[in-house]
C-alpha cells in the first residue's frame, strides 16, 4: 500500500538493511539521504566537497543543504504516490521542513517506523560493519562475506567506513542521535502521527518478520 513513511533510529538500528525491501514490500522509493550524500561525495559535486567533512566525523550536514537535496528528490515522479524515508528528518528543523512540503502536497506522513534497539548493541554492529563498493552490507560477525575482507559479488575489497570508527560512532550515538535525533520521535508523537514501534534486536529476518507483520501489504 503506498504512502509517506519514515523509518527511524540511530545508527545501526538496522534502517539500512530494512528499507530497502521494506521499501520494495510497499511499493514506494527508498530514499536514504546518508546515501545519497555519499554518491555526491563519490562525484565529487560542490554538495559533496561540502558534506564530507560533515560526515567523516560522524556529525550532521547542515540541515539547509539536506533539506534542499530531499525536497528534489521527493518532487521526482516516482516519488509521487509516497516513500520510505531513511536517515531524514535528523533535526526537529528538517521535520518542520518535511512537514511544510509534504503540506504542500497535501498528504502527511502516513507512520513512523521506530526500530527500537540498545546502545551496546549498536556500538557491537556498528563496529563490525563493512561496505562493498556496489553498496552491499556486511558484518564481521552476523552476516561475514565468505572470504574475510572480500566482497562475494564482485571479489574486491570490502571497506569500513571512516564514519563507522569506534570514537565517531559514540559521538553519532550521544552527541548527534541522543541529543538532535531523537528529538524527531518526539515531534511525530506531538503532531500525532501514527507510530510503530519495532523490536529491532536479534536477527535480520526476525525484525524483517516483525515489519511485515506491523505494515501489511
Ligand atoms: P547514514 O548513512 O544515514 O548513517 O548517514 C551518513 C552520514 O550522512 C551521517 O552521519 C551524516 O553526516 C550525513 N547525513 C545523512 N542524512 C542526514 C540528515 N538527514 N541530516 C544531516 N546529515 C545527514
Amino acid at each position: 500500500m503506498p504512502g509517506a513513511y519514515l523509518i527511524f533510529g540511530p545508527p545501526g538500528a538496522g534502517k539500512g538493511t530494512q528499507a530497502p525491501r521494506l521499501a520494495a514490500r510497499l511499493a514506494v522509493p527508498h530514499i536514504a539521504t546518508g546515501d545519497m550524500l555519499r554518491a555526491h561525495v563519490k562525484g565529487n559535486t560542490p554538495l559533496g566537497i561540502e558534506a564530507k567533512g560533515y560526515m567523516d566525523a560522524g556529525d550532521l550536514v547542515p540541515d539547509d543543504l539536506v533539506v534542499r537535496m530531499l525536497g528534489e528528490r521527493i518532487a521526482e515522479p516516482d516519488a509521487a504516490g509516497g516513500f520510505l524515508l531513511d536517515g531524514f528528518p535528523r533535526t526537529v528543523p528538517q521535520a518542520v521542513a518535511l512537514d511544510q512540503m509534504l503540506a504542500e502536497r497535501g498528504r502527511p506522513l502516513d507512520c513512523v517506523l521506530v526500530l527500537d534497539v540498545s546502545e551496546e548493541e549498536v556500538v557491537r554492529r556498528i563496529s563490525g560493519r563493512l561496505v562493498a563498493k556496489n553498496g552491499r552490507i556486511y558484518h564481521e560477525l552476523y552476516d561475514p562475506p565468505k572470504v574475510p575482507g572480500i566482497d562475494d559479488d564482485e571479489g574486491l575489497p570490502l571497506e569500513r567506513r571512516p564514519d563507522d570508527e569506534a570514537d565517531v560512532v559514540r559521538n553519532r550515538y550521544r552527541n548527534v542521535y541522543l541529543a538532535q535525533t531523537l528529538p524527531v520521535r518526539e515531534h511525530y508523537q506531538q503532531v500525532g502521527v501514527r507510530e510503530v514501534l519495532i523490536d529491532g534486536m536479534g536477527t535480520t529476518d526476525d525484525v524483517a518478520a516483525r515489519l511485515d507483520a506491523a505494515l501489511p501489504a
